[in-house]
């Protein structure tokens, strides 16, 4: 993973025990699960974790665990596990720690000093959703409240400045997508909300897939694609300067699988387009199709050094060119008559669509 300044962080990913009394209806370890059951002492977990990060193996840990019994005793040894790692072995590094439903206000701010980031899924977009997953968990009551202080301590934290050495960063959440019937406008209007307040750093998105054994393994999965396409919208909101209220939406209330979610926007909006390149503003550029951050930042740069003359320097400066073409003008030429049929496809047609459950030893929030 990427750390802030600190460049590409290889994590190690300890799940403190997979035992758990909770019903979530997507995951292999729910509290039915034929599965067999482990449990890491803190010290375990501290000790197993410096021995990778001293021999090279690991720069970072993230940590997760299941829900055996009351939530805060296992949130207890997690932050155990963590204040070793801290305190006693003085290790300074990257810690994510994911927090546990249910875990109490004062273990949330405990994290928030000893890790360098937490996260909460919030797994759906609302009560109803969440209660389909796992009767047990609390979207209004717990999830979204304890996100929330999450990321209020957080900025409090950036404000009065960390300990040298400890930075902290944003909160993240995850999505299970598609098990619950929820839609992309739900999940993206809470996304968008939480970012806008400085409350999230980003959100993850993880395609629904049925388990076998599980209580949802009758579930359809949720295409990859879909998945996807949340990250797009998700990206133009963050770093593309888009308003939650641009997104276009299907019928359905979903993005729509064919396009990606700025050339569906880019195609509902003709009157803003073709844009010259020689004077467009950055905000302008970064919202053609074929144009992220960087390529927009580098076609302003470049036009103050020369004269951008054909598609070539395009090209050169990092444009898409197929795709930006019927977007932009050249020296006063629209660079294409039609915009470029459809997107070329995500997957292969079919592929993640399978119904049939598969079979995993892993539980998904070992990766979450
Ligand atoms: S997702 Fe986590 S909390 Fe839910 S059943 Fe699996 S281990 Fe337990």
């Amino acid at each position: 993973m990427r750390y802030p300044g600190q460049g590409v962080t290889r994590l190690m990913r300890v799940m403190q025990t997979n035992a758990c009394s909770l019903s979530c209806g997507y995951c292999p370890t729910f509290c039915g699960g034929k599965v067999q059951r482990t449990y890491l002492q803190p010290e375990e977990v501290a000790r197993v974790f410096m021995g990778a990060h001293r021999s090279g193996l690991a720069d970072g840990l993230f940590l997760t665990s299941g829900v055996p019994g009351r939530p805060s005793k296992m949130t207890d040894r997690m932050l155990a596990a963590v204040d070793l790692l801290r305190r006693r072995e003085g290790f300074r590094g990257y810690v994510h720690l994911k927090l546990l439903p249910g875990a109490e206000p004062a273990q949330v701010e405990t994290a928030v000093r000893l890790a360098s980031r937490v996260s909460i899924n919030l797994e759906a977009p609302g009560d109803a959703y969440v209660r389909s997953l796992a009767r047990e968990k609390d979207f209004a009551g717990d999830l979204l409240p304890k996100l929330e202080l999450a990321g209020r301590l957080v900025l409090e934290r950036s404000r009065l400045g960390a300990p040298a050495g400890l930075p902290t960063v944003g909160p993240t959440t995850q999505f299970v997508v598609g098990a619950a019937g929820e839609q992309d406008r739900e999940i993206l209007g809470l996304v968008a909300r939480l970012e806008r307040h400085g409350l999230l750093h980003h959100a993850h998105f993880s395609a629904f897939q049925p388990v076998v054994g599980t209580p949802l393994e009758g579930r359809r999965a949720t295409p990859a694609a879909r998945e996807a396409r949340l990250y797009q919208a998700e990206h133009l909101l963050r770093q593309y300067g888009f308003e939650y209220d641009e997104l276009i939406f299907g019928a359905d209330g979903n993005l729509t699988l064919h396009d990606d979610p700025k050339t569906a926007w880019a195609l509902a909006h003709p009157e803003r387009f073709p844009i010259e390149v020689s004077r467009a503003s950055y905000e302008a550029l970064v919202r053609v199709p074929g144009i992220g951050p960087a390529t927009a930042r580098a076609l302003v740069a470049a036009r103050r050094r020369s004269v951008i003359r054909w598609s070539g320097d395009l090209r050169a400066a990092g444009v898409d060119v197929a795709r930006a073409a019927w977007f932009l003008m050249l020296r006063g030429r629209r660079l294409a008559r039609a915009p470029r049929p459809r997107q070329l496809r995500l997957f292969p047609p079919g592929e993640h669509l399978t119904q049939a459950p598969f079979r995993t030893p892993v539980p998904p929030c070992a990766y979450r």
